[in-house]
């Protein structure tokens, strides 16, 4: 089988609400996506999607996937997608780095693989459990009243896990995390992301101050350096996750032991091929995971609930979708869809779910 096509589409995903980043210091309200459509000699064809959170979040913007495509198209066209290592290894050569150009093509590989195998990629990753995932909210408010509210409405949708963004006013901080703790229920997830908000003494700050609580925190601050040097000097569990992006961070983090969690965001990693290895490293290393899409359609969400099914129940707190926080919908409804807060992987073989390609408009590039 040998890939014979790739068109590239782009499309406009507004979010319902425009999104503020911790500490209101980012603003976006629309997310620029990207979907890969690879056809086969066979018959058969895949569809990997590239949405960043905005390009003022970490170093990735629609762009910038589009123009690495066009240059890694060539050395794709004609390999066989079910080789993931092969397709991998040409894109690395081609273009060293730029780890979400990759993401899209590295996930309709993975599609056609499924499809040919007959197996739901999480199966023909040798996972596929099929507990349901619970999906981790946004809750993005600022003062106290506002993040009760936010809460509610999740809740409301069946949410039980949530990924309540701080930073930026360590008094504000440590106020939201006691009245969110305060209300609270049993069986509840809550992540406090501090998108690189603080310093490290307002890391230490706000972490010491609510020590008594023992609750997670997320990308305290804005390196490994500066987490690593955080830790022996609080308690608390750090999550890492846009400072996760290569298969040497993931080493590093377990090695010296700067990290409790990984967030592995597909997107920023370079997808399923490259957050695999993470996996392991983390499962080897006693590292729970957040799985998260980086942003989004239910394309997106659906890869990351497929890596999410290959790790074990025990060790994945939750995945981060997007599909509740835009109002586009290019795939008819269909996909895994919020049931109750929960995610559940698709039978259907391969990626499982595919958009409607009059969604997209025409491709914006084809290469043969
Ligand atoms: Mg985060």
């Amino acid at each position: 089988m040998k890939i014979s096509r790739i068109s590239v589409y782009q499309r406009a995903l507004p979010l319902e609400h425009p999104y503020w980043l911790s500490g209101g210091r980012l603003k976006f309200e629309v997310l620029d996506a990207t979907f890969v459509k690879i056809e086969t000699d066979a018959g058969i064809t895949g569809w990997g999607e590239g949405t960043p959170w905005g390009h003022t979040y970490v170093p990735a913007h629609g762009p910038g996937i589009r123009a690495g495509l066009e240059t890694m198209a060539p050395f794709v066209l004609g390999l066989d997608p079910r080789r993931l290592l092969a397709v991998e290894r040409a894109m690395d050569m081609a273009l060293p780095g730029h780890l979400y150009a990759k993401s899209p093509i590295d996930m309709a590989c993975w599609d056609i693989a499924g499809q040919a195998a007959g197996l739901p990629i999480a199966d023909l990753m040798g996972g596929g459990s099929r507990t349901p995932r619970p999906i981790a909210s946004s809750v993005g408010a600022k003062t106290i009243e506002d993040t009760r509210a936010a809460i509610d409405r999740y809740r409301q949708r069946g949410y039980i896990a949530h990924s309540v963004k701080i930073g930026g006013n360590v008094a504000r901080d440590i106020a939201r995390i006691r009245d969110v703790e305060n209300i609270r229920r049993e069986g509840e997830i809550v992540l406090y992301d501090v998108n690189r908000g603080w310093t490290r003494a307002q890391a230490l700050q706000v972490m010491s101050a609510t020590e008594d609580l023992n609750v997670m925190f997320e990308q305290p601050c804005e390196t490994l350096d500066d987490i690593a040097a955080l830790s022996g000097k609080h308690a608390a569990p750090v999550s890492v996750d846009e400072a996760l992006v290569t298969l040497q961070d993931a080493t590093r983090i377990a090695r010296d032991g700067i990290a409790e969690i990984f967030g592995i965001k597909l997107n920023r990693v370079g997808g399923l091929t490259k957050a695999a290895r993470m996996r392991d490293v983390a499962l080897a290393h006693g590292i729970d995971m957040f799985v998260m899409a980086t942003g989004g359609s239910v394309l997106a969400d659906t890869e990351a609930l497929h890596l999410a099914a290959t790790i074990p129940d025990e060790n994945c707190h939750a995945i981060w979708a997007c599909q509740d926080m835009i109002t586009a919908e290019i795939a008819g409804g269909r996909g895994p869809r919020n049931i109750n807060g929960h995610l559940h992987l698709p039978e259907t073989p391969g990626l499982g779910v595919h958009p409607d390609e009059d969604m997209l408009g025409d491709p914006v590039a084809v290469y043969t």
